[in-house]
């Protein structure tokens, strides 16, 4: 529950470094856009300088991340595979005519499906309404050679294992025609499940849900599975229930856990194999050890091995390549109990990095002048480590929308006793940087020249730092009282959390410390951060939502928390409002020092919240501030930034890691290529890490 994700305003702001903007001048960023995505390339400097033994980890690490892919199309939605097989082998071998509306659409709707990792929108989670016609769908559909659909029990497009081959009296069509019953109310019927996560207040949030966590039960059934499970006095608890499936079979429920001989073995037995050979290349004994735990947890499912590797994983402080791999993060679940696979792999840059370790040297000192009660305030700060990294591929839920700052491990008690490891993704900010100069959005949405000016000279610095601080310090700081239960907020615990942190960032930004630590170059910067990040939870951040609809996914909604809550306490004395000039809103800072305070203020009450697990005051901060959205200063901005033309939501396509062989067959250099296109990597992808059956 721990991440930063990119937040709109950032891409105007400015580089203070003019030689790096030109060494990424060359570069060709932009792939391509449809519907609200913009795909773009990031580059990964610093790689060729890796000696040979780091490239090979990378690469297989990268060959570790890529193998997850199918995973997480299962775990977002039971079906997600198989409409994947079936729409990747429409546009790939169906007899039929690439023009018209109707293969436009379809074009754009299995794009679309590539970015969410399935069916639903990566970031409303709402179902994608397709803009074909079911009469060209089926029609598609038959038109496919017979060889070429997937079977329906291995969902391997290999002619093998397709039953057309072996069962001559089976007709082609009337084959495409049983795909075609299954898949169409999937895809065309706007109610059947509708959202994969649903978060609305008073619904059974697991029935109303499409995500592929649990089968056959009830929210309360799931509840009380887990809370019988965790008991508040054991102080060093695994995370239950973060690598299976629940399942409710006989009127019994069981877990079906998600290892090799398990759920999902096919593609968890390619991880560790490509893990096998990063072994042979890890840097060091301590690295080895690290990925030997995870190839014996990926064997037995068991989550105090899980835990024993994220112990080893955040005291690595020395690897110089690091990774993520595994079942982390828990968005994808609206009791935020299971674990979605992903994996980033990453090394270190050594010259960005000098920015975090200050921070990380004075973790002590924020956490001592935190504007918390002191109950509420860690004694000693443990084993803070922040690094800037370049990330060298993306996979599983991280993948191909990401964040730019991680803050791991999740357990609390990790957390508490042996620290935790923060990074900021700077090539991944840069590549948002530089995909969106000149986009206009500053000036349509800021109130005068002053905050336009400001962003431009300081937003880049603040924005990065803000991540900084918001994975390095935000997250670790404070803690529970005994005894509390660490998910006593249920389903607003991700939202608090992601507050608590962004809080805590926002407040220390503004703070004289970080220009005495030299991370910031006067008192006035902060003030860009500011302006930008208020501006954005109050409005920008609406032009990411359909009409209609309200705020639901975790980080916007700590946004619009703090912006409005702000915003109510601040207009009663006037430190700042929103204002109208030529029918547009506009948001006017009057006292920035009265704002600090503000955020101070609400920062308390924030800690308060977590340390003592009082869901109904999180209950009622969150329903109050950070999900209504009004109409008509949503219509306003969704009009402002359609004549921007600007793309709402990023993605990317990774880099290819091709290994050079000599004569001997031994890998003697990896070179990175970045000349694939959006549309070939995903079918690349498809063919070559295909590893689960079409159904799980
Ligand atoms: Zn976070």
């Amino acid at each position: 529950m721990k991440k930063v994700f990119f937040l709109m305003s950032i891409i105007l702001s400015c580089f203070g470094c003019t030689n790096r903007q030109a060494a990424f001048k060359e570069f060709d960023y932009k792939v391509d856009r449809f519907a609200d995505m913009e795909i773009i390339r990031y580059q990964v400097p610093g790689f060729e300088d890796l000696s040979l033994r780091q490239k090979k980890l990378v690469y297989y690490l990268s060959e570790a991340a890529l193998w997850g892919r199918d995973i997480i199309y299962d775990q977002n939605y039971r079906h997600n595979l198989l409409i994947r097989h079936c729409l990747e082998a429409i546009y790939q071998y169906a007899d039929i005519s690439r023009q018209g509306e109707d293969w436009q659409a379809f074009e754009v709707y299995l794009k679309r499906l590539w970015v969410a990792n399935g069916i639903h929108h990566h970031y409303s989670t709402d179902k994608f309404e397709p803009g074909f016609s079911q009469d060209f769908f089926v029609t598609a559909l038959r038109a496919v050679p017979a060889e070429k659909l997937p079977s329906m029990e291995s969902g391997r497009l290999t002619q093998e294992q397709n039953p057309l081959q072996t069962q001559d009296s089976l007709n082609t069509t009337q084959y495409a025609d049983e795909l075609a019953a299954r898949l169409l109310p999937l895809i065309f019927d706007a109610r059947l499940d509708a959202k994969r996560v649903n978060q609305a207040q008073g619904e059974d949030l697991i029935v109303s849900s499409a995500c592929n966590y649990y089968r056959d039960l009830s929210q309360k059934e799931a509840e009380a599975f887990y809370a019988v499970l965790n008991n508040p006095e054991n102080p060093c608890p695994v995370s239950y229930g973060l690598n299976s499936r629940l399942v409710k079979e006989e009127g019994q429920l069981r877990e079906e856990v998600w290892k090799i001989g398990g759920l999902y073995s096919p593609a968890l037995e390619k991880i560790t194999y490509w893990l096998e050979l990063a072994l042979e290349v890890a840097e060091n004994p301590r690295q080895k050890e690290i990925i030997q735990s995870l190839i014996d947890y990926y064997h037995s499912g068991d989550l105090e091995t899980f835990d024993q590797f994220s112990i080893l994983w955040v005291q690595d402080l020395e690897s110089k390549v690091d990774f993520i791999n595994g079942f982390i993060e828990s968005y994808g679940d609206p009791l935020g109990i299971k674990g979605s696979w992903e994996a980033i792999v990453n090394f270190k840059n050594e010259e960005a990095s000098k920015r975090t370790q200050i921070i990380s040297d004075n973790a002590q000192w924020f956490e001592d002048n935190a504007p918390i009660a002191d109950e509420f305030r860690k004694k000693e700060v443990k084993g803070v480590s922040a690094k800037v990294i370049t990330n060298a591929i993306m996979g599983g839920d991280a993948f191909p929308t990401t964040a730019i700052g991680i803050n791991l491990p999740n357990a609390d008690w990790i957390r508490r006793d042996y620290g935790s490891k923060s990074v900021t993704i700077e090539n991944i900010t840069e590549a948002y940087f530089q995909s969106s100069q000149g986009s206009g959005f500053n000036e349509e949405f800021m109130w005068s020249e002053a905050e336009v000016k400001a962003s431009a000279k300081y937003g880049f610095i603040t924005g990065n730092l803000h991540t900084d601080l918001h994975e390095c310090l935000g997250h670790g700081s404070g803690q529970l009282l005994p005894g509390v239960d660490p998910n006593a907020l249920r389903s607003y615990g991700s939202v608090i959390e992601e507050t608590r942190a962004d809080l805590f960032a926002l407040y220390f930004l503004a703070d004289p410390k970080l220009v005495e630590l030299g991370l910031l170059p006067n008192e006035e910067a902060y003030k860009a951060e500011y302006y930008e990040y208020v501006m954005n939870g109050l409005m920008t951040q609406l032009s990411r939502i359909e009409k209609g609809k309200q705020i639901e996914e975790s980080h916007m909604r700590n946004r619009a928390l703090i912006a409005r809550w702000l915003l109510d306490q601040g207009s009663k004395d006037k430190v700042m409002k929103l204002k109208k000039r030529h029918n547009k809103t506009y948001l006017v800072i009057h006292d920035y020092g009265a704002l600090r305070q503000l955020t101070g203020e609400l920062l308390a009450e924030v800690q308060r919240i977590k340390s003592e697990g009082d869901y109904t005051a999180a209950e009622a901060l969150v329903e109050n501030y950070a999900v209504q959205v009004d109409p008509l200063l949503h219509q306003e901005i969704l009009d402002r930034y359609a004549k921007l033309n600007l793309s709402p939501y990023k993605g990317f396509v990774n880099p290819l890691y091709k290994p050079v062989y000599n004569d001997k067959d031994e890998i003697i250099d990896i070179i990175v290529l970045h000349n694939e296109n959006y549309v070939e990597q995903h079918l690349r992808y498809s063919k070559d890490y295909a590893a689960l059956p079409v159904e799980n």
